[in-house]
């Protein structure tokens, strides 16, 4: 399976002229490329290999559309953190779905349901991931749902999960949906020096990365692996 590297910019940088600078150092096959929502439009026509993507759906999907957006990303821990609930995930998931956006769905357990063992975080993902996708259909499961397996404690923290354990979770996760062929990517902390071993890591299809993405040349040495 292709893997799928995401960089997601979040706010930043902070000027228009950075954000193109950094959109063509990292235009490359296989990147999807989520600038913040006023660089959109300009990011977008920049890109000539990577795809262009949305960090949430804010605004209505047939706009993301019109300004070439192909993935969006639903659910990311800071939404969560500010009240964004299950319900509302469902409905966008299913609102992106059904205009043919592709769907990167995040999940992933604060550091307290971890702290009880892997076992624990996984029943909890996957409580996640079922309200998330309620009503789906299963072609849409397989085709246009993307998984982001983002511990929370692991989130721009430097402390990075082990490629064993998001490892295990992914194959969880892809048991939970029922669906081998769905891809789970990994997100938390990843850089330079470890993407390779979540790369290889079985059942994990590619990398959701925040800060590393903002580094011009580390961010091409993860596309490069
Ligand atoms: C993120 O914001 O989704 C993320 C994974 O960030 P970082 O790579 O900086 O941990």
């Amino acid at each position: 399976m292709k893997k799928l590297i995401i960089g997601n910019w979040k706010s930043n940088p902070k000027t228009l002229a950075q954000a193109i600078k950094l959109a063509k150092a990292s235009d490359k096959r296989g990147a999807v490329i989520a600038p913040p929502f006023v660089f959109l439009e300009e990011v977008g026509k920049v890109l000539k290999k990577a795809a262009l993507g949305a960090q949430d759906l804010k605004i209505p999907p047939e706009e993301l559309k019109r300004l070439g957006v192909k993935y969006v990303i639903i659910g990311h821990s800071e939404r969560r953190a500010l009240g964004e609930t299950d319900t509302v995930i469902n409905k966008k998931v299913k609102t992106a779905l059904a205009l043919s956006l592709k769907v990167i769905l995040c999940v992933g357990e604060k550091l307290s349901v971890r702290k009880k063992g892997i076992t624990v975080a996984k029943k909890f993902v996957a409580g996640q991931l079922q309200s998330a996708i309620r009503q789906l259909a299963e072609a849409d499961k397989i085709q246009n749902l993307i998984v982001a397996y983002e511990p929370i404690w692991a989130i721009g923290t430097g402390r990075n999960d082990t490629p064993a354990d998001a490892s295990e979770m992914a194959m969880s996760i892809k048991k939970s949906l029922k669906s081998a062929k769905t891809k789970v990517l990994y997100g938390g902390s990843v850089n330079g020096k470890n993407a390779k071993f979540f790369l290889k890591a079985l059942g994990i299809d590619g990398l959701l990365i925040g800060g590393a993405s903002l580094k011009e040349g580390e961010f091409r040495r993860i596309l490069e692996i």
